[in-house]
């Protein structure tokens, strides 16, 4: 309903007031969460509130997100949480990293957008070092700010390149949401609402090179060869899954075999987070296209990007807005890029990330052990690590547990008996071992009833 300017402006005034930081009295705080539930009610989605079923089952629902460091998450009313969740992948460099910020915050007092009529210097710059730190002679890059948006561009590149529309995609993938990226969905529930409007795919099973070779020579027989090949080295929201060793050179050698574009969605398992640089560089796969999103940002900025080959990028040379976008390549997103490439090298965040993901799966096998009828499997690589449980309602109790506790973890949108272990890379080992802790006692609680 439209209300009078006045009282607009005094709502304004209102949260402008505590944006600038202004403390809140208890009895103000109890009405600032009132409101903020009533305003994800009536104006956001009130299916929201009841939906995040871990902490709904907490009893906890209302808590609202204030401020964080590191590792650690805090509410309104000052619980502090454990982040293993770390903001489904954004904040691999932790939240708030003081040199991100610092960089961010210095072009921001500078320009915070651009006109995007002149050069923009740190889109350049973050160009030139993505293409140092890249593999293969891939170092083409465009900047958009979702990893739906990089999934988008790529289909659109490789559609351009090929000259080919077919893609084909994995069972349990995910690639975003749009109607382009939404084709590539390996996952029932998120697509038929929308069927119809989808770019043409066909699915084969993660993980099985063999299945793709043969959909390839099917493919080859009837005359209707892919434009690309869409993988993620380590599947994200099915929650950590890990493919065989030979896979990703398999499908890179069938890509080339059938002249189609290996396009490697590394939107989470960019940046170190599976214990290396790019989850590609365990099978040391150079992909055509690489998709970047998350923790390109730093955990400070919205920022993602698809890259690719000076030859393919040919095609978008003759008219460079055939693909554009307003906000892409701003130069608070990529200033927040640069910082974060620093920091993922300088505090050798992807060797963090192998080593704490071994200490956690070693831990994880160990409650396994311990709880047989609670945790039936754990696998992952790095710090994309995913719990299974024999039934949704266990997964549930145990997010549902931990949040109780003050841990913060993912679900995964495959299947509600997944859940996530993603936290930032830099966490330190005392807080891992305190999260195992709550989680040793979470799963002592859950077996009790069992
Ligand atoms: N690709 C992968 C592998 C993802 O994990 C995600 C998001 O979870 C996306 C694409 C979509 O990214 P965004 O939600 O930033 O649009």
């Amino acid at each position: 309903m439209r209300l009078p300017t006045a009282d607009v402006l005094t709502l304004t005034r209102r949260y402008l007031d505590l944006i600038a930081g202004r403390d809140l009295s208890p009895s103000e705080k109890e009405a600032f969460i009132a409101e903020t539930v009533e305003s994800y009610e009536a104006h956001v989605n009130r299916g929201f509130l009841t939906y995040r079923k871990s902490v709904t089952q907490a009893g906890q629902f209302a808590a609202l997100e204030w401020s964080g460091q590191g590792s650690i998450l805090r509410d309104l009313l000052g619980r502090e949480y454990i982040d293993a969740l770390g903001g489904y992948g954004i904040f691999s460099a932790g939240v708030n990293h003081p040199k991100i910020l610092k960089a961010v915050q210095a072009q921001m007092a500078r320009m915070a957008l651009n006109s995007q009529e002149l050069l923009e210097p740190w889109r350049a710059a973050l160009a030139k070092l993505l293409a140092a730190v890249t593999p293969g002679d891939l170092g083409c890059c465009f900047f958009i700010n979702n990893g739906t948006d990089a999934i988008e561009g790529a289909i659109k590149l490789a559609r351009l390149h090929t000259r080919r529309n077919l893609f084909i995609s994995t069972l349990g993938g995910f690639h975003g949401k749009s109607l382009g990226s939404l084709s590539l969905m390996g996952k029932a529930s998120f697509r038929t609402p929308f069927e119809g409007g989808l770019q043409d795919v066909r699915f084969v099973p993660y993980g099985d090179a063999g299945a793709l070779e043969d959909q390839l020579a099917v493919l080859d027989a009837v005359g209707q060869l892919p434009a690309a090949v869409v993988v993620e080295p380590v599947q994200g929201e099915a929650g950590g899954v890990v493919p065989p060793d030979d896979y990703l050179p398999r499908v890179r050698a069938a890509c080339t075999r059938y002249g189609a574009l290996l396009i490697a969605d590394e939107i989470q398992t960019g940046m170190g987070r599976t214990g290396r640089l790019w989850g590609v560089d365990h099978a040391g796969v150079v992909p055509d296209i690489m998709c970047l999103g998350k923790s390109l940002g730093g955990g400070v900025m919205p920022l993602s990007a698809f890259v690719s080959t000076p030859a393919i990028w040919e095609v978008l040379i003759p008219n460079p807005i055939i693909h554009s976008t307003t906000f892409g390549g701003n130069p608070i997103a990529c200033v927040a890029g640069i910082a974060a490439i620093e920091v993922t090298l300088e505090e050798d965040l992807p060797r963090q990330a192998a080593e704490k993901g071994d200490r956690i799966l070693t831990a994880l096998g160990a409650l396994r052990r311990k709880y047989p009828q609670v945790l039936t499997d754990a696998h992952g690589r790095g710090l994309l690590i995913g719990m299974e449980f024999p039934s949704d309602e266990i997964g549930f109790q145990c997010a549902a547990g931990l949040f109780k506790r003050g841990v913060l973890v993912a679900g995964t949108y495959s299947k509600a008996r997944t859940i996530r272990i993603e936290p930032a890379l830099g966490i330190p080992v005392p807080l891992v071992d305190e999260m195992l802790n709550r989680l040793d006692d979470t799963f002592r609680e859950i077996a009790a009833t069992l």
